[in-house]
């Protein structure tokens, strides 16, 4: 078989293969582009055309460049024609393991020599090669929309897939100018399965009514830093595809907890709730007015209150004016700061009047937002003044008493579910980072997130909430408990069986 690959097909012209098309032509591969419909290869070919016009007037390519680009390109006869002299094949068509195994057994005699890959979003490589003669020829490149600007690909061997091939397909993945991630051929891939924590506990915190979709998107951005809320995201996602993403990976991994899905999706999907496409989502899409944040006036002298354990907490309330008391007192409001615990714990242990003190997610205190966690016992008259008070110094959203505050949850579940993916070698750390930041455009990846937070305060969130709840979705992993007892990065992948036997000494 061979690998230096020049001449390319695709197969299936729709939304992924048009983009495929495009950045291989760009790339200086020469593309046949078919499809079973012969008007979607002149679409998907007017649609590069306008896609590198489009370069051109942005300066992006010269003129000379887009022809030769456009001269790269040209519509194949049919997806499973003679193609002795094709060097890899890339099916995108619709997601069906019966169509796929049809369409690769026909290319395995119609391309006797090329390198056979798949962008299935969700199928097993390993299944769809179970129709080959010679599973050896395929290879996984899972490519994301839009492939032009999403610029990673998992390149994801089946498990008889030899190096060579995935060599040469990652090769090719370098030569388009996009970043492989190297991925075991498990349910989800890597991304797709990293990226299940933070919908999944959104979803959780929801249906313990912890905070409205609004409250828990403002936390994820304003906490976690994250560019866009859990809600928002599955808005623009669509239901539609996130639910069934959700159910698959679950079911993949024979009902991980971790993974659990939320039957909060499973009603919205089935009512049409899906998102932007159906004008209707966690939020409103029909032009009508988002409610506003409500904002709490801000007033540092609305209440004294007094910061438990907390010394620069109250250091900053203080540089805000507020009257930060030194003892508990009946004309304070007190506030607590869990961690991996629910408020009211804190405060019992505390032995501080559950009446007037409120709990803060210590995570959010060096940010501009501040959750505010509820506790049942609160006297809302009492405490309410404290927010006029904290909204001198912050943005303040309002939360239920849970388990633990909730960023801290979603935190510890991306960063815990990451670990799982590691220690599963499904992907190296550093793959696991690269692709969740190019994948899901988190600032950081999972891993890095919960070294700059440190790996122990992570399994204390983790414990915390497992102790309490009694749910196995937050049991920690090896990797992250052995990680954080030791001192050492999520990222370290420390020494291996493997290190010893390649260091070992010979007899004699
Ligand atoms: P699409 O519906 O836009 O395009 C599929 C194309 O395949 C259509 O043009 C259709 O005519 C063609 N087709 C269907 N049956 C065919 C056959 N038997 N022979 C030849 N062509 C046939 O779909 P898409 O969104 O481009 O998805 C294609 C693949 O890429 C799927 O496996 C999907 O899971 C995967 N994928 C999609 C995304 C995404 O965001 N859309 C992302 C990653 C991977």
């Amino acid at each position: 078989m061979m690998t230096g690959i020049e001449r390319i097909r695709v197969v299936g012209a729709g939304t992924m293969g048009r983009g495929i098309a495009q950045v291989a032509a760009t790339a200086g591969y020469l593309v046949e582009v078919t499809d079973a419909d012969h008007r979607a290869v002149s679409a998907a070919l007017e649609f590069v055309g306008d896609m590198v016009r489009r370069a051109v007037a942005k300066g992006r390519h010269t003129a000379e460049e887009a022809d030769a680009i456009l001269n790269r390109l040209r519509p194949g006869e049919s997806p499973v024609a003679p193609g002795a002299d094709i060097d890899l094949v890339i099916e995108a068509v619709v997601e069906d393991p019966a169509v796929k195994q049809s369409i690769l057994r026909d290319l395995e005699t119609a391309t006797p020599t090329a390198i056979l890959a798949t962008n299935t979003s969700s199928l097993s490589v390993g299944v769809l090669a179970s129709a080959l003669a010679d599973p050896a020829r395929l290879v996984g490149l899972h490519f994301f929309n839009p492939v032009p600007l999403m610029r990673l690909v998992e390149v994801v061997p089946g498990l008889r897939t030899p190096p060579a091939v995935v060599d040469a397909a990652q090769e090719f993945v370098e030569r388009i100018g996009h970043t492989a991630v190297l991925v075991r051929d498990t349910p989800g891939f890597l991304v797709n399965h990293v990226g299940r924590a933070l919908p999944t506990e959104a979803l959780a915190l929801l249906g313990e009514q912890i905070a409205t979709p609004s409250e828990l998107d403002r936390i994820v951005r304003d906490v976690l830093g994250l560019r866009m809320g859990p809600f928002e995201l599955l808005d623009l996602t669509g239901l539609d595809v996130s639910h069934p993403v959700m159910e698959t990976v679950f079911a993949g991994f024979y009902g991980d907890p971790r993974l659990r899905p939320s039957p909060i999706a499973a009603a919205r999907t089935a009512a049409g709730l899906l998102g932007r496409k159906t004008n209707e989502g966690f939020y409103r899409y029909d032009g009508s007015e988002r409610e506003p944040e409500h904002r709490f006036a801000a007033d540092p002298t609305a209440t004294p209150v007094y910061v438990h354990d907390h010394p620069e907490f109250a250091a900053r309330l203080r540089a805000a004016g507020v009257s930060v008391v030194d003892s508990p007192s009946p004309a304070a409001v007190s506030l607590v700061l869990p961690i991996g615990e629910p408020a009211y714990r804190l405060i019992t242990r505390a032995g501080l009047d559950p009446a007037r003190t409120l709990g803060i997610d210590p995570l959010g205190i060096e940010r501009d937002r501040i959750p505010v966690i509820v506790p049942v016992t609160s006297d809302a008259e009492i405490a309410a003044p404290a927010l006029n008070v904290l909204a001198s110094a912050y943005s303040v959203s309002l939360t239920a008493d849970g388990p633990a505050p909730a960023a801290q949850r979603i935190l510890a579940a991306m960063v815990n579910l990451a670990c799982a993916v590691a220690e599963q070698g499904i992907a190296t750390p550093a793959d696991i980072d690269r692709g969740t930041h190019l994948g899901l455009g988190y600032p950081l990846g999972p891993l890095e997130y919960g070294d700059t937070l440190g790996p122990s305060l992570i399994v204390r969130i983790l414990d915390g909430v497992y102790d309490y709840t009694g749910d196995p979705r937050y049991r920690v992993t090896t990797w992250l408990r052995t990680r954080a007892e030791q001192g050492l990065s999520l990222r370290t992948t420390g020494t291996t069986p493997a290190d010893l036997l390649r260091n070992r000494q010979s007899p004699g």
